[in-house]
């Protein structure tokens, strides 16, 4: 009897293994966390291996606990964290170089030098050139290694995003695939013909030999035979939209946003690629039963991250969870703004000379206002996203639907509804991201009869509706545009 699906979620900070039942219910979580290291300013890498070894560890660990046997599990679904770039050695199976994570801006300098190239990619694509996607992390490599040119010509190396190395050893070498949501983050996927793009390849010189084939989201990408298991991968799909598909948002127009180290809000958009005039990225957020859907979205780079430098780097909080409890003492900010650009700002502005600036500090100022003003610096930049979106899709959001580690703050999310005069809907499966790709996997199977079922059954736990007066959003979004033009304005070495 097939009673489970297992999700690997690998994200940057852990890697998580979780059994879910046929009520989308998850039973049992083992969470292995990952060290990621920092070379050189702004570089940030992993150990592929390690990475590897952390999912073998969590899958071991919730079958164990849970005292599961692999022919109780029907199927195995991997979300991963994207862009994080993996090459490894076809016949030792062992990684040439770390992992280079999606943050890590250490291939600025080759994208700059191809600053000419960035329409031409844009439109191919769907994304702005910049270090945060694949390509430039594998040319990198390349560049990085002895006779790495020669090597990946010769089809000696092979590259992989985090799904596509988990594939690989999984299958004990057997599958070297990817899936269309993690290929549209390498910049060598044209999102309109769907295949790895002979020009793109040829801008950034990487070898075709190297890539792995592309599939749909829901597919077969091979047995876990490293486990000696005739269980299949039937589902890999990249984190924010394995986290679109887990909170439903199967029709055009719905939207979620997750509040994680960084903001991620996608915006389901149907089955044509738009691409965006003010920043936002276009992406494919699944293929099932060869029918595919589109999504854009919209990158913040400071989400939750601005709680923790509030407890590690100002340290006037113990725990980011107390960020609520301070906010909520005091009755406003009293006209303080962060703009919390400490890495640039995302979407909409694309800049990343801005650094984060406070406003409006004076002798009264107080940790609490400070608490508040940076929770509300989250909001605005979430608020600043879906005007975008809203304008560019002439959708109107009728809710937004949240996810990740800062959806737990009660402040925030009132405030965020508030803003954006919009309903704000928490699932009661917080878990949207592995429910994602189990979905996926269950779904190609049979073990989820149907998107209809599934949508179905999505409940939610707390639902935040619009509280401030109009007139006070109006002033407190004008404050915010004022305080992003000054800290944009601000560029002293420049
Ligand atoms: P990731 O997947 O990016 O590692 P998570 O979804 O686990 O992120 O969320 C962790 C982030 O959420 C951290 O940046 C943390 O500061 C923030 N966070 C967690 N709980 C709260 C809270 N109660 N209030 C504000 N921020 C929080």
């Amino acid at each position: 009897m097939k009673k489970y699906v297992m999700a690997i979620d690998q994200g940057t900070t852990s890697s998580r293994a979780i059994l879910f039942d046929r009520q989308g219910k998850p039973v049992r979580i083992a969470r292995r966390d990952i060290q990621t290291s920092f070379p050189q300013p702004g570089w940030v890498e992993e150990s592929a291996k390690d990475i590897w070894l952390s999912v073998v560890g969590s899958i071991e660990e919730a079958m164990e606990e849970e005292n599961v046997q692999w022919d109780e599990i029907d199927s195995i679904g991997i979300t991963n964290q994207r862009e994080t770039t993996v090459v490894w050695d076809k016949k030792t199976m062992q990684p040439v170089y770390p992992a280079i994570v999606w943050q890590s801006r250490q291939t600025a300098s080759l994208c700059d030098a191809r600053s000419k190239k960035s329409d031409f990619i844009f439109k191919r694509t769907g994304l702005r050139l910049n270090p945060y996607f694949s390509a430039s992390k594998i040319r990198f490599i390349l560049d990085h290694i002895k006779n790495g040119q020669k090597r990946a010509e010769k089809g000696e190396l092979l590259f992989g995003t985090v799904e596509t190395w988990l594939i690989y050893k999984l299958t004990n070498g057997h599958s070297h695939v990817t899936d269309v949501t993690n290929a549209s983050r390498t910049m060598l996927f044209n999102i309109r013909t769907r295949k790895w793009d002979p020009e793109l390849l040829k801008i950034w010189n990487i070898p075709l030999k190297m890539l792995p084939k592309i599939s749909p989201t829901a597919e077969d990408f091979g047995q876990a035979e490293f486990f000696k298991s005739n269980t299949h991968i039937c589902g890999a799909i990249g984190d924010q939209q394995s986290a679109l598909f887990g909170q439903t948002c199967f029709a055009k127009g719905e939207s979620k946003n997750t509040y994680g180290t960084g903001c991620f809000m996608l915006m389901n958009i149907g089955d044509k690629p738009i691409l965006s005039k003010h920043g936002l990225l276009t992406t494919v957020a699944w293929e099932i039963n060869h029918h595919v859907t589109y999504a854009l979205e919209a990158s913040v780079f400071m989400g939750g991250a601005t709680i923790q430098w509030l407890r590690d780097g100002l340290q006037i909080i113990k725990s980011t969870p107390e960020s609520e409890k301070l906010a909520l003492k005091v009755k406003d900010t009293d006209g303080v703004y962060l703009v919390p650009a400490f890495v640039g700002l995302g979407t909409p502005y694309w800049d990343n000379d801005v650094r984060a600036a406070f406003f409006g500090l004076t002798r009264g100022t107080s940790k609490e206002h400070i608490c508040r003003a940076a929770l509300e610096g989250v909001a605005y930049q979430i608020a600043d996203s879906l005007r975008v979106m809203q304008d560019e899709t002439k959708i109107k959001l009728k809710a937004l639907r949240v996810d990740g580690g800062a959806s737990a703050n009660n402040f925030l999310m009132q405030f965020q509804s508030d803003i954006l005069n919009t309903k704000v809907q928490l699932p009661v499966c917080v878990e949207t991201t592995a429910l994602g790709a189990a979905y996926m996997a269950g779904l190609f199977t049979g073990f989820y009869k149907s998107q209809a079922a599934i949508a179905k059954n999505h409940r939610y736990q707390k639902i935040y509706t619009p509280k401030m007066d109009k007139k006070l959003v109006a002033q407190k979004l004008a404050g915010w545009e004022l305080a992003v033009a000054s800290a944009r304005n601000f560029k002293p070495h420049k």
